[in-house]
Order: C-alpha cells, then structure tokens, then sequence
C-alpha cells in the first residue's frame, strides 16, 4: 500500500520593497531557491512555500502549518545578530530581522505541533538561534585559521571536509561513513549551541560546526552546506537523499501520532 503523500513546508526568502526594480516596484517578494523545492520532492513529497501571514488576519502561522507535516528551513541572507544579543560588526552583517521573526515564528509552532524541522544553512543557524544559541557573525574575521567556507567566484563548488561525530545521528545515517566532502556557502557559523541542540559534524579543517541535532522527542536537524546543490553524477559528494529521508520518515512518524 502507498503511504499517504507528505506535505512539506519550505519558508520563504524575502526580496523587500525596491524601487529600483521594474517588476512588483515597491512590492515585498516571498520566493523559493528551486533546487532545494526539488529536493524536496525527490522522494515524493509535495513542497509548499509558506507564505507571511498578513499583520490583521483571522489566522496565524499555526493555521498555515495545520495542512503541513513537516517544515525546511531553506538558506539565504544572515540572521540578524541583534536576534542574539549582538550588534553587526559591520552594516552588510545586519541581515534581515523580519524574515527571522516570521520563520522563528514558523519554527515555534511547527515545534509545538509535534512536526519535524529540517534546516539548511541559514536554516540550522536560524534554528540554532531561536533556540537561544549565537552565531559568528562572519568566519574569516571571527575564527581564527578558518577555512575558506564560501567562495563568491565557484559558489557551491567550494568544498571541503567535514567530520561526523562518532555514534551521533549523522554518523548512524552513513554507515561506515567517518568523513565526507560536502559543499561550503556561507560566511556564518554556529558559535554557541542552543538549548538541547548537539553537534553531529564539523568541519575537519578548522573545526567549524556544521550539523546540530535537537535532542528529545520532536525532529529538528540542520546541515550548514546544501545538500540540494550537490551533483548527484559527483560520487565524491555526501549523498543528502538519507538525510532527507529519515526527515520524512520523521514527518510520517509525526501525521501518524496525530491521527
Ligand atoms: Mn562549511
């Protein structure tokens, strides 16, 4: 028998009203990256993109989720520092407060409701942050010796090592799997830990975190690279299809505990 089809959440990235723009001048924009929609739905699962609530409406982000059984938080612009506790050390690190209120918001309630949560690049630093945990506002000026985790020139053709913490989650998905090679596309990086988050990799070269895991009873998991981004023909890349599927496998574990 067919399991019933998951629907999968994805937040939205905002392009904020600019009037120099020709189309939607002085409109806000919620878009979605389309690779990591296909990711998404490599397995089968339906993906939707979540959109802001309006301000004075008979219905909030709890409504929105109500249909989903799962949420991804996808990548894009830097968490605002002034989130947790910091000011930007300089004004192109300010990033973008509203999109953090309205995913930590989303976050919350997918939480609350018992649905699973996986974050991808800004996705696990947003997670780390609401839950009480900082962020380096920007690796090359903050971590001492760091490696090179984002290239503008090759984008997610910069790569690197990470490695998995032994008999951790991450390291339980990839059999016999201590090291991999992942791509690297952020500037940020998890600096404290959140509350109940624990590390399940990091960065062989400087020891960046670069996957945290929620312990307890409801699934959120984050990545600090883009599995969506990997060449599935590059066998030398960490296959991200498990680590999608044992994100649903949660969301189906989770719809079943509803009914
Ligand atoms: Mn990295």
């Amino acid at each position: 028998m067919t399991a019933a089809r998951l629907n999968i959440g994805i937040s939205a990235c905002f392009l904020h009203a600019d009037p120099q723009r020709q189309v939607f001048n002085g409109k806000t924009l919620l878009y979605l990256e389309e690779s990591l929609s296909h990711w998404v739905m490599s397995q089968g699962a339906a993906a939707f993109l979540i959109p802001s609530p309006p301000r004075r409406a008979p219905l909030a982000v709890e409504d929105l989720l109500a249909p989903l059984d799962g949420l991804v938080l996808p990548g894009g612009v830097d968490v605002a520092p002034t989130n947790y506790g910091e000011t930007p050390l300089h004004p192109d690190w300010a990033g973008d407060p509203v999109r953090d209120a309205y995913e930590i918001a989303l976050l919350r309630a997918c939480m609350a409701q018992g649905k699973p949560v996986l974050g991808v690049c800004r996705g696990v630093q947003l997670l780390n942050v609401a839950l009480g945990g900082t962020l380096y506002q920007d690796i090359p000026t903050q971590v001492t010796a760091a490696h090179r985790h984002r290239d503008r020139d090759v984008y997610e053709h910069n790569f690197h090592t990470i490695a998995f913490e032994p008999g951790a989650g991450l390291a339980r998905l990839y059999p016999g799997v201590r090291n991999a090679k992942i791509n690297s596309v952020h500037h940020q990086a998890i600096k404290t830990l959140g509350k109940n988050l624990a590390v399940e990799a990091r960065c062989v070269e400087d020891g960046v975190i670069e996957a945290v895991r929620l312990q307890g009873d409801t699934y959120a998991f984050g990545v600090q690279w883009h599995p969506e981004f990997h060449d599935p023909r590059d066998a030398s890349l960490l296959d991200g299809a498990p680590i999608l599927q044992e994100f649903l496998d949660a969301a189906m574990v989770a719809r079943g505990a509803k009914t």
